[in-house]
């Protein structure tokens, strides 16, 4: 039988990433399409993840062997502390249903998509795999966090209840196209960008929040589908593994915004807002783990091969740019 691939949340900034990747890299190549396989990109449309009977029937209608589950209620500061009840409630919903369908739909692997906020407040650094669980996460987005946590305790029970590989990605911080661009919902890059698009279109001043000074590990949309596809193929393990560029590849705020300015031509004032907080400074997460086991399951062993930021960013304002009425905003 050839592979079904469902993919949840399959329109969103990672859902598009890895369409694009399959559909730009060589066919039968190591993350590119290959014979056999189908893949379903489904939205929330296709089927409410939150409601079991939905659950069910998408994946009654397309009866996938595999899935990569990206679907989530995802946001910024603001729905964070806002909407604790929906961010806690919505996710673990979502999660069991697809979890459980494919358990008793007979799905082989389950990929879930976490989040570094999964990790213990204040841990000692780097973050790392063997982590997640040693004390409680940060306080402002602990409905999320303990939601996205419940995943690799899930893929555990499995496991062991029914030796079930179902497993997960920790990714750092993601950029690229498609991203969510609604100031209240956005993380830093995309709602940098749209900022400072907005900074340039109107002649006012681009403000960003906090000093700029905190430093953070960015991956590209497009190189974060790689790893997907790569551990959907060639990883059989319930452990999760980090996804993200290395722990000294963090780049300041003050830098994105710099290379922000730079990818937008914008000539006006640059401010930073100081009365903002900066949160924490630095949380570098390792991925020591993916980087030895892309290497080791390669022809060569070959090593991964990062989009250079600078590189990346200019793709996702360009896109941006290009697309702003039909992005998110
Ligand atoms: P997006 O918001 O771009 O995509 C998430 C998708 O989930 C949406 O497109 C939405 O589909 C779908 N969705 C939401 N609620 C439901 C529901 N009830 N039923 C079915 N589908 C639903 O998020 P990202 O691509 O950024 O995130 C993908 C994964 O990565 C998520 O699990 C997120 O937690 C995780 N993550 C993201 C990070 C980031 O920096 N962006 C960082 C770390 C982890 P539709 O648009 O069709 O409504």
């Amino acid at each position: 039988m050839p592979d079904v691939i469902l993919v949840t949340g399959g329109h969103g900034l990672v859902g598009k990433a890895i369409q694009h990747v399959l559909a730009t890299e060589a066919p039968n190549s190591r993350y590119g399409r290959r014979d056999g396989e189908t893949w379903i990109f489904a939205r929330s449309g296709d089927g409410d993840l939150r409601d079991a009977e939905a659950t069910r029937a998408l994946f009654e209608k397309y009866k996938p062997t595999h899935v990569i589950h990206l679907a989530a209620l995802v946001g910024g500061l603001f729905m964070h502390l806002k909407y604790k009840v929906s961010m806690l409630r919505d996710n673990i919903l979502i999660n069991d249903n697809v979890l459980h369908t494919s358990y008793l739909t007979g799905v082989q692997k389950v990929i879930s998509c976490l989040s570094t906020c999964v990790f213990p407040d204040g841990i000692e650094p780097p973050l790392r795999e063997d982590k997640i669980h040693l004390g409680p996460p940060h306080h402002s987005n602990f409905g999320y966090a303990h939601a996205k946590r419940l995943v690799d305790v899930a893929n555990r029970a499995y496991k062991e209840q029914y030796g079930l590989n179902y497993t997960a990605a920790i990714p750092t911080n993601i950029y690229g196209p498609n991203d969510n661009y609604t100031p209240e919902d956005s993380h830093v890059i995309p709602g940098l960008l749209h900022k400072c698009y907005l900074a340039k279109k109107n002649g006012t001043p681009f403000v960003v929040a906090g000093s700029g000074k905190p430093l953070r590990q960015f991956v590209f949309s497009h190189d974060l589908a790689k790893m997907f596809i790569w551990q959907l193929r060639e990883y059989d393990d319930v452990e999760p593994i980090i996804f993200s560029v290395g722990e000294d590849d963090d780049v300041s705020i003050r830098y994105v915004a710099e290379q922000i300015v730079k990818a937008f031509d914008f000539q006006g004032e640059v401010r930073f807002d100081t009365s903002k907080s900066d949160g924490q400074y630095r949380k570098p997460a390792s991925n020591e783990k993916l980087l030895r086991l892309m290497r080791e399951t390669s022809k060569d062993n070959e090593e991964f091969k990062f989009t250079p930021f600078e590189q990346g960013l200019k793709e996702s304002v360009d896109w941006f740019i290009e697309n702003y009425h039909q992005a998110r905003t």
